[in-house]
C-alpha cells in the first residue's frame, strides 16, 4: 500500500501550481504548473522524478488546465489511481474572520470564500476557479481549504485592531488579517523543533517577493506585518509596504489618479521595483555592489524597515529568543542576513560568518554560541504545510 498523499493546489488568476505531497515523509512526489491560462498560448510543466514534461498550447480555462494536468499524471506518473490521494489541499489567501484553521470545502465554505472576495480581490476569485474545477474533476476525495490568514486569527485585539473609526471598521470588516500565515506557522514550528523549546519568543522574517514579519510567543502569533491586505509592512519586490495613507489622498488630489491606478502603483510598481526598476533582490544587490547609489538606497530602505519590525516586535514580546530567516531572499541572501544582524550588534546579536555563508536546503543556525539571540535559516515549505493541515481533517 502506498503512503497517503495530498494533492496541493495553488490556483491563481491565470495559473495553477500543484504538488503531490507525502505529508508523513515530508516529501514531494510530483509537481508542476499551468501558466498563462486564457491567453493565446499557455504552458504546462509536470515533473515526476527525473522526468520533466512540458506542453505549449492554449489552455482556455482552469478546467481545461486541470484536466490536462490529471492526464499528465496518468501519462508521466505517478498514476492517480495508484497515488493514494486522500485529500486535495487548496491554498486560500483570505479567510477573513471565519477561519482560524483548515476547513473541509462544502457549499457553505465555498460561499464564505466567495463572500470574502472584496477583502481578497486579487486572490480569492482565482482560488475559487481552481476549487470549482478540482471538486468537479476529483469528486471522490475531500477538498480542504488552508488559509493564509488562519495563523493570525488569534492575534491579540490590540494587534489586530486599527485605530480607525469603530463603526466604519466594523461595517467594512477592516482589521489586521495578515498573510503568509501558513509559512509563518510552519517555520516558527520548525524553529521550535530545531531549538527543542516550545517557550520561545521568536520573529520569523519571510523574505520572498512578497515579504512579511511575524512575532510568535509560545507558538502563537502575537503580531504580523501584513494587514487588511498583503500590502502593509515590509518593503517587497513590487509593494510599498508601510506608507502614510495620506499619500493616497495626495495622489488623488494632485495627480488625479484613480483608485485602480494607485492600487497598481502601490502593489506592483513600488518596493524594490519602484525604487530601482528591478524587483529581484539579486539584481538590486549586484547594482549596489557595482556602486549604484539608488540600488544601495533601496537596500538601506529595505533593511531599515526590517530593523524597525525586529525592534518593535522585541518590545511587544518583552524579549527575543530567536530570529528565523525564510523564503527566497531570506534563505539565499547571506549578505542581507549579515547586514541586518550587523545592525543588531548593539544588542549582542552575533552572526557566525562561516555558517552564514553556507548554502544549504537544511534548517540551520547561523549565530555564534555567545549571541544573545539565536539566528536561524529555515526553508519554508508551504505545500508540505498545506498537505499536513489538510491531513488533520481527513
Ligand atoms: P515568492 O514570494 O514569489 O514565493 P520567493 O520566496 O521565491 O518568492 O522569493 C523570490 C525572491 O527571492 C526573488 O525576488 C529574489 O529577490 C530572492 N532570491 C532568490 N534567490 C536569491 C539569492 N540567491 N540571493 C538573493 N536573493 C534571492
Amino acid at each position: 500500500m502506498t503512503a497517503a498523499t495530498v494533492l496541493v493546489i495553488n490556483s491563481g488568476s491565470s495559473s495553477i501550481k500543484y504538488q503531490l505531497v507525502d505529508p508523513a515523509a515530508g516529501t514531494s512526489l510530483a509537481s508542476g504548473l499551468v501558466e498563462r491560462i486564457g491567453e493565446e498560448t499557455g504552458h504546462i510543466e509536470h515533473k515526476y522524478g527525473e522526468t520533466v514534461k512540458e506542453i505549449d498550447g492554449p489552455v482556455p480555462d482552469h478546467g481545461d488546465g486541470l484536466r490536462k494536468v490529471l492526464a499528465l499524471f496518468d501519462e508521466v506518473g505517478p498514476k492517480l489511481s495508484e497515488a493514494n490521494i486522500v485529500a486535495v489541499g487548496h491554498r486560500v489567501v483570505q479567510g477573513g474572520k471565519y477561519f482560524s484553521g483548515p476547513a473541509i470545502i462544502d457549499e457553505a465554505v465555498e460561499q464564505k470564500i466567495r463572500d470574502l472576495c472584496p477583502l481578497g480581490p486579487l486572490h480569492n476569485p482565482a482560488h475559487l476557479k481552481g476549487i470549482d474545477v478540482a471538486r468537479e474533476l476529483m469528486s471522490n476525495v475531500p477538498h480542504v481549504a488552508v488559509f493564509d490568514t488562519a495563523f493570525f486569527q488569534g492575534l491579540p485585539d490590540e494587534a489586530a485592531t486599527y485605530a480607525l473609526n469603530k463603526e466604519v471598521a466594523d461595517k467594512y470588516e477592516i482589521r489586521r488579517y495578515g498573510a503568509h500565515g501558513t509559512s509563518h506557522q510552519f517555520v516558527s514550528g520548525a524553529a521550535s523543533e530545531f531549538l527543542g523549546r516550545d517557550d520561545l519568543k521568536q520573529i520569523v522574517l519571510h523574505l520572498g517577493n512578497g515579504a512579511s514579519a511575524s512575532a510568535v510567543v509560545n507558538g502563537k502569533a502575537v503580531d504580523t506585518s501584513m494587514g487588511l491586505t498583503p500590502l502593509e509592512g515590509l518593503v517587497m519586490g513590487g509593494r510599498t509596504g508601510d506608507i502614510d495613507p495620506a499619500a493616497v489622498f495626495h495622489l488623488v488630489r494632485e495627480a488625479k489618479m484613480s483608485v485602480e491606478e494607485i492600487d497598481n502603483l502601490f502593489n506592483k510598481q513600488s518596493g524594490l521595483k519602484g525604487l530601482t526598476g528591478d524587483n529581484d533582490m539579486r539584481g538590486v544587490r549586484e547594482r549596489a555592489e557595482a556602486g549604484e547609489a539608488q540600488a544601495r538606497l533601496a537596500l538601506d530602505v529595505y533593511l531599515h524597515r526590517l530593523l524597525k519590525y525586529v525592534g518593535s516586535y522585541t518590545a511587544v514580546m518583552g524579549g527575543l529568543d530567536a530570529i528565523t530567516f525564510t523564503a527566497g531572499a531570506g534563505e539565499n541572501d547571506s549578505h542581507l542576513r549579515a547586514e541586518l544582524v550587523a545592525r543588531l550588534a548593539p544588542f549582542g546579536v552575533k552572526l557566525d560568518e562561516e555558517k552564514n555563508n553556507v548554502r544549504s536546503k537544511e534548517a540551520r543556525e547561523i549565530s555564534t554560541p555567545d549571541s544573545t539571540v539565536r539566528v536561524l535559516v529555515i526553508p519554508t515549505n508551504e505545500e508540505l504545510a498545506i498537505a499536513r493541515q489538510a491531513m488533520t481533517l481527513v
